[in-house]
């Protein structure tokens, strides 16, 4: 046992290390890119390239030590009295637009009377943008379908999101929400993992349900307040 607190307590540390390290990454970013963005407006022809190339990486790197962030535990969130659907209805813009870059046909289905749920909306909706950028990930065949639903019950609520995709292996599928666990070339397997940390602090619970080759649903479980 002494030595299992010991092993916990060397990874609390490790923990917030790791999130203050990440912390003081964000400043120093913030000037390179702000002072990158200015020398790019005044590039040369032929740099202009090279200038977007290295934002875009930078963006990344901003992206990834973002969600790191947003791992931790005991994050503090401010919850407010609000409306999934219309939280939905709020980014479905962006969702659209991402979808038909990627031929991708989408059917939103909302509940009639929505509760309104304590939510933090910042985080809700990345937790959505999360899934459906999941989705459309995996979507490579010719049909491509991503749904998005909410549900209401008597004590919870229910937000579904189901692509006809690739679906997940079923030797994944204890993994996929582990810190860094990715099958993408380029992913950094954060995004379910920042969804099931978002879903833990609104005391939720997250379901997956997939069939490989023919997709996958991610049923988000929310309490009714
Ligand atoms: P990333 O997208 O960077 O790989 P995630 O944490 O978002 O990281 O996802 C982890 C892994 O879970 C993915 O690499 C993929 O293998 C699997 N996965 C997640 N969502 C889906 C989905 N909708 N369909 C198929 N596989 C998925
Ligand atoms: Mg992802």
């Amino acid at each position: 046992l002494r030595k299992e607190l010991a092993r916990l307590d060397r990874l609390n540390l490790i923990g917030e290390m790791a999130a203050g390290v990440a912390h003081e990454i964000r400043n120093p970013m913030t000037v390179v890119m702000g002072y990158l963005q200015m020398l790019s407006g005044r590039a040369e022809d032929g740099l202009q390239e090279k200038y977007d190339i290295i934002m875009e990486e930078l963006n990344r790197i901003n992206a990834i030590v973002t969600d790191f962030l947003s791992l931790a535990k005991d994050k503090l969130v401010e919850k407010e009295s609000s409306n999934l659907n219309e939280i939905i209805n709020s980014i479905y813009p962006l969702i659209m637009a991402d979808a038909t870059k990627n031929d991708i046909e989408v059917k939103l289905v909302l509940a009639d009377d929505m509760p309104e749920l304590l939510l933090n909306e910042k985080e809700i909706k990345q937790l959505i943008l999360n899934l459906v950028r999941n989705a459309i990930e995996a979507m490579k065949a010719d049909c491509r379908r991503l749904g998005i639903e909410t549900h209401v019950h008597d004590d919870k609520v229910e937000l579904i999101t189901s692509d006809s995709g690739c679906g997940i292996d079923s030797q994944h599928l204890n993994k996929i929400f582990d810190p860094f666990f990715t099958t993408k070339d380029n992913g950094t397997g954060l995004g379910l993992a920042v969804c099931q940390s978002i879903v833990d602090r609104h005391k939720g619970s997250v379901e997956i349900r997939s069939e490989i080759g023919r997709g996958t649903a991610v049923i988000v479980t929310l309490p009714r307040s």
